[in-house]
């Protein structure tokens, strides 16, 4: 779709291109890490000092299955990766969606959270309006938007709007890809409710990111846009 200008987000152009580094500390770690054990989830934070990541090896990435808590994201957190396991989504979740914006909201320097998904292909929650984001995170807690409980609908507290303005979105991309149309309702749902993200998605680890964002009709629907 050309090159639509949008904010800029210098992280979210090339996997981990931060810094002009090709690659980041730690990646190949736990890339190594994914492609040895796909059946779980491997998570990895990128700290701020020297862009290395929280240890610096493989000891700093958490390995787990299902929900791996990243408890030492801190104040010096710029960027998260973790893989989604065989046979889950590839996509970000609804809990990836709050996971960056907490992470956002205790580190000044975090641009975004990555995913590595089961076909190789690569997704991140970009923080691309802070002001935003804190704003979102001073308004609403994670049961407003996630439900501790477990009442949630395709991962978003059941009984939110989130939940229901998700399936709205979800309905009208119901004519693309299944994942495209996830990454542009979440990316809708982050733009009726000013959660300051947009979700992206970069084809492999060489390819650019592109954002799956949405522009809003007179009509108040949402159609899917593609930049780079
Ligand atoms: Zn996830």
């Amino acid at each position: 779709m050309g090159s639509h200008k949008q904010g800029t987000n210098d992280m979210s152009k090339n996997l981990f291109g931060l810094q002009n580094k090709p690659d980041m500390p730690g990646f190949s770690d736990f890339d190594k890490a994914v492609q040895g054990d796909r059946n779980n989830e491997h998570f990895l934070a990128m700290n701020c000092s020297n862009y290395t990541n929280f240890s610096g090896s493989e000891a700093g990435i958490l390995h787990g299955n299902g929900n791996v808590t990243p408890t030492w994201t801190d104040s010096n957190t710029v960027a998260d990766i973790h893989s989604h396991p065989e046979g889950s989504i590839g996509p970000p979740s609804a809990s990836d969606v709050w996971g960056a914006m907490f992470s956002a909201s205790h580190s000044s320097s975090y641009q975004g959270r990555y995913i590595m998904a089961p076909d190789g292909s690569f997704y991140c929650v970009a923080i691309t309006n802070r002001t935003a984001a804190l704003n979102f995170m001073r308004n609403n807690t994670k049961d407003d938007v996630i439900s501790s409980s477990g009442n949630t609908k395709n991962g978003f507290n059941q009984k939110s709007e989130f939940a229901d303005d998700f399936r709205d979105a979800l309905d009208q991309f119901s004519g693309l890809d299944p994942d495209d149309a996830w990454c542009h309702a979440l990316s809708a749902v982050a733009e009726m409710h000013g959660m300051g993200i947009t979700i992206m998605k970069a084809e492999s680890k060489t390819q650019p990111f592109k954002s799956k964002h949405v522009i809003k009709m007179s009509n108040s629907k949402y159609i899917a846009a593609e930049c780079e």
